[in-house]
């Protein structure tokens, strides 16, 4: 049966309603090829075999009595900083290291029937590129297991690679459902702010932490999507805004269609990534979009402004824990004891909390924080108006393709390596990580980018591409 894992969403769909494949011998056969990998991967910090089959049972069941939604049955690997009722959620971190969910993520109640692979792995708190500050140790590329496989959503990106999970979930807060995408070769959609349901999803900066899907293809995007998105009243920030049939934005080609390309987006790329992206803008115009340059001159402001508010609120959300109510509980004879000894976070998050109860305190605060919220406002109101000269912008992903892992990052530099993807935070605008080539043998990502609200814009563009060629029909070599 190894060629399940090559199967669109759809397409398992289809069997499953036509009772041709069950949910429990799908089930079983990720969680085989999940156990498999995993010594070489980490892709998981839990894998959740006991939910997962119990789930699977009941699609199977649910199906001989009634009509099942389109996934039904179809299993997920949910990053680890989405809770789920009756399985650890750790955000890859120490402090909750035993936590487990009375409830479950408003996403994970929208997916109760597709079962639980498990929960992947993450940079802990969600705060990194690499997924090396996981407390439970670094994911490794598929396609190069000396390599990251990029961050922070990287189990989920990895295990969608190595065919161990049809999809997962991720979160996006400056990148980390797009740059893990294009690290390993997969589709990763971070839908506009407001369009999914952060209920359930720890918090990390707020005004710009997004749950999205990564999957094989833009096809099984959309479909996720119909399924994970819509407005709850329980999340004050999410949009009462219509859902699409977002199936359906498939059908549009891109002829008529105006691709800017941000020309400075492409001049800080290695060169065959830039090239990659280009000749893929290229080949759109050939199917019928027009192509022009535009300019995104700022880049300072970027890691100014996200630096600013991603650390201001991540140092307020944090806060929770506190070896009081969740998590881990130090000793000491005093509350200020408890709380120092409680708080055993990694250097990357502690270095990121210093910066941000900086940014909130002191004379000048909240001047700060309101600095970065009105750069970030400013950003975003450049981009609506290079809104008015295309209809979509395509740029790379990621200055780079994978990195190795040993060898250490100066954090400056790495927030500088996700200028091309916290734009669309910032902005709160939807954007899609494609495959679009390989450099070196490792894949390249090409990332789009639209205004609010219009995905379907992302999924036009992105499924034309995708069914123009085949950079995302690709397995790496380590996987079989
Ligand atoms: N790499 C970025 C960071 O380190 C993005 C993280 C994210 O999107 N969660 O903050």
């Amino acid at each position: 049966m190894n060629e399940l894992k090559s199967l669109s969403l759809a397409e398992l769909s289809e069997l499953l309603a036509a009772r041709k494949l069950s949910s429990v011998e799908l089930t079983s056969y990720y969680l085989e090829r999940s156990r498999k990998y995993q010594k070489d991967i980490n892709g998981y910090i839990t894998i959740t075999e006991d939910l997962a089959l119990a789930t699977a049972r009941r699609a199977d069941e649910l199906r001989t009595r009634e009509e099942l939604p389109l996934l039904a049955g179809i299993p997920v690997a949910v990053k680890d900083n989405i809770v789920a009722r009756g399985a650890p959620t750790t955000c890859a971190s120490r402090v909750l290291e035993n936590y487990v969910s009375p409830f479950d993520a408003a996403v994970v109640e929208k997916l109760s029937l597709n079962p639980l692979l498990g929960k992947v792995n993450l940079d802990e708190f969600a705060m990194g590129a690499d997924n090396k500050t996981s407390a439970f140790g670094p994911v490794r590329n598929p396609w190069d297991l000396q390599r990251v496989p990029g961050g922070s959503s990287g189990g989920s990106a990895a295990v969608v690679a190595a065919g161990c999970a049809p999809f997962s979930l991720g979160s996006d807060t400056g990148g980390s459902i797009r740059q893990p995408a294009a690290f390993c070769g997969v589709t990763g959609f971070k839908p506009t702010y407001g369009r999914v349901s952060r209920r359930g999803l720890v918090a990390f900066a707020s005004s710009l932490d997004q749950i999205g899907p990564l999957a094989r293809s833009i096809a099984d995007c959309a479909l996720v999507l119909q399924a994970i998105c819509g407005h709850d009243p329980a999340d004050a920030t999410s949009a009462r805004q219509e859902v699409p049939d977002f199936r359906a934005c498939l059908q549009a080609d891109v002829r008529g269609l105006r691709l800017g390309l941000p020309r400075e987006n492409f001049a800080c790329c290695d060169e065959e990534v830039a090239g990659a992206v280009e000749e893929a803008a290229r080949q759109l115009e050939l199917a019928g979009a027009t192509v022009h340059w535009v300019s995104m001159p700022y880049r300072d402001e970027v890691v100014t402004a996200y630096l600013l508010i991603a650390t201001a609120e991540a140092a307020s959300n944090l806060a929770r824990f506190d070896g009081v109510k969740y998590g881990y509980r130090g000793q000491g004879q005093t509350l200020d004891e408890l709380y120092t000894s409680s708080r055993i976070f990694g250097a990357t998050v502690r270095r990121r909390l210093m910066l941000g109860t900086f940014a909130l305190s002191g004379e000048d605060c909240p001047a700060c924080y309101e600095q970065g919220l009105r750069l970030g406002r400013a950003i975003a109101r450049h981009l609506d108006s290079l809104f008015r000269q295309c209809d979509v912008l395509l740029l790379p992903t990621a200055p780079t393709v994978a990195f190795t892992l040993d060898g250490e990052q100066d954090p400056l530099a790495s927030y500088y390596n996700d200028i091309l993807t916290i734009p669309a935070n910032l902005a709160g605008l939807p954007a899609v990580s494609v495959p679009c080539g390989l450099s070196s043998g490792l894949p390249v990502g090409m990332q789009l980018m639209a205004p609010r609200f219009r995905e379907d814009l992302l999924l036009r563009v992105g499924h034309t591409w995708q069914c123009l060629t085949d950079w995302h029909q690709r397995w790496p070599r380590e996987v079989n």
